[in-house]
């Protein structure tokens, strides 16, 4: 305890045990060096000043065990943030944790590299002398929004990943499950790019290609044996891809092929299916299944087993509440399999409410524009003032609102495609949710760490102590709008939603 002493490991030892300090330099340290002994009164006269304040002393040890664990953004992007200071420190502000509690108003919250240090009452919480301080009074937090059905392509675009990825991040969406590629080799790269700092957007959880079979869309993987489903699992687990997606035909004997070979390569699988009732791939252990009620093939009528066919009606004429599909629901939740709700992209084809807003024609490429142009004029001709699409809208969001209640994982994603856009979809999603009945705090739950959890990610999705600090300041309340962004937080930066929309004009689609 003589020389050449770790500095860092001094000063702990300084602020947490003087004593036993100056017990060691006695015993250790022979003979007694008078200056330095001196020397080791002073410092302790000083610090035991600052032990008075037990807080300090855990600020300087959050310094080092917080380290940020990304490499800086590159310089180019700098031009995108608006806050980076290592302490941060945000006084009476609003929060909603995302774990389904209600608000906690005039709070103060303490971020230290990237990290929830301290959260608590304002009049409780001393700030360090060291942060940046920002008065959020009339403002509201949440976690960043944990998106698992979120493409970075849209049908006729393989990739939109640029455009989209500064979408979601200035909506709010610090995460994303891509939920199926189409372009996965591109995925990673980007997700790859942004790890590194050197492009921005939400941290990408990336998927590999979809697996259909016979009769399936040809640009997605069918099957020719079971080798060739193990290879491309096997192959993308390689790269990192970590999930994998099933699409409307896949064979039941390939679907379970896919689910152990995956599971083999700690990847997980989800499924929008068809072919394959919600039943049989929860008993193979799918992990995740897509859309809800609309793609639910349990209770169509003239159904042939493993083919994707039969009735649509049932889901007109299905009684939600009934014990069939609370057996289904119930069997699910047993198996642990989520549901994850994508209500944005279902409304966007129901011709009373396929409207795009401002803010999604302003992103949108002129041909994008164009094509909802025609949808719109195409629209007003059909006679059907009581949309079947509308009733069914409302009986999707029953069976989401069920499931929920009756204990599931309902996770939720923007799926988007027509006029639905990466991170405005999501936030739509929201207000969606609260239509289908659930409180703000619920849907927001479903929103984050709902998404946080079927990712194996404790780290992200609520507003904790310990727990990285991505998350979303909104301009006055969530009750108000969940649109009004005045700045994301992700990975230590402070995000300016305005900066990064400003240069996607016109662009979404041109890639
Ligand atoms: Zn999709």
């Amino acid at each position: 305890m003589c020389e050449g002493e770790n500095y860092i490991f001094v000063l702990h030892t300084i602020f947490n045990h003087p004593l036993k300090l100056l017990k060691s330099v006695i015993t250790n340290c022979k003979p007694i060096n008078l200056k330095k002994l001196t020397l080791l009164f002073l410092i302790l006269a000083v610090c035991s000043c600052k032990q008075t304040s037990s807080h300090k002393d855990k600020l300087l040890f959050a310094n080092t065990t917080f380290t940020p664990n990304r490499p800086p953004l590159n310089r180019n992007l700098h031009k995108y943030i608006k806050y980076k200071s290592d302490t941060l420190a945000l006084t009476h502000v609003t929060i909603f944790d995302g774990k389904g509690n209600a608000a906690k108003h005039d709070q103060t919250l303490i971020i230290i590299n990237g990290h929830f240090y301290e959260m608590g009452s304002t009049s409780e919480i001393k700030i360090p002398s060291h942060a940046r301080v920002l008065n959020a009074k009339g403002k509201t937090i949440i976690p960043g929004i944990v998106g698992v059905h979120n493409h970075l392509h849209i049908p006729r675009f393989p990739f939109v990943g640029e455009t989209a990825a500064k979408l979601y991040l200035a909506s709010g969406v610090t995460t994303i499950q891509t939920c199926g590629a189409a372009s996965p080799e591109q995925e990673v790269l980007l997700a790859e790019q942004i790890e590194k700092g050197n492009a921005i957007g939400p941290n990408i959880i990336t998927s590999g290609p979809y697996f259909t079979g016979i009769n399936g869309n040809p640009n997605l993987i069918i099957p020719k044996n079971e080798q060739h489903i193990r290879d491309t699992i096997q192959y993308w687990a390689a790269k990192g891809v970590r999930w994998f997606k099933a699409y409307r035909n896949v064979s039941p004997e390939d679907l379970q092929i896919i689910i152990d070979e995956a599971h083999q390569q700690n990847a997980k699988v989800t499924g929008h299916l068809c072919s394959v009732t919600f039943e049989e791939a929860t008993k193979m252990g799918i992990d995740g299944i897509e859309h809800g009620l609309n793609s639910t093939s349990d209770f169509r009528k003239n159904k042939t087993p493993g083919i994707c066919n039969g009735s649509r009606e049932y889901i007109d004429e299905l009684e939600i509440n009934s014990a069939e599909v609370k057996k289904l629901q119930q069997l699910m939740i047993d198996q642990q399999a989520f549901l994850t709700s994508t209500l944005a992209i279902y409304e966007a084809s129901i011709p009373e409410r396929a409207f795009a807003d401002e803010r999604s024609l302003e992103a949108m490429s002129p041909y994008l524009v164009s094509q909802y142009q025609e949808r719109r004029k195409n629209y007003e001709h059909q006679s059907s003032p009581d949309s079947i699409r509308l009733k069914r809208l409302k009986r999707i969001m029953e069976f989401e609102y069920q499931f929920y209640k009756m204990g599931g994982t309902l996770t939720a994603g923007v799926d988007a495609g027509r006029h639905v856009l990466p991170g405005y979809g999501d936030q739509r999603n929201f207000e969606l949710l609260r239509e289908a009945g659930f409180t703000k705090q619920e849907a927001l739950k479903i929103m984050t760490s709902n998404g946080a959890q079927v990712l194996d990610n404790p780290d992200i999705g609520t507003i904790e102590k310990g727990k990285k600090a991505d998350f979303v300041i909104l301009e006055g309340s969530l009750e108000n709008s969940i649109r009004n962004i005045e700045y994301v937080f992700k990975d230590g930066y402070g995000y300016d939603p305005q900066q990064i929309l400003s240069t996607v004009k016109d662009k979404f689609g041109l890639e």
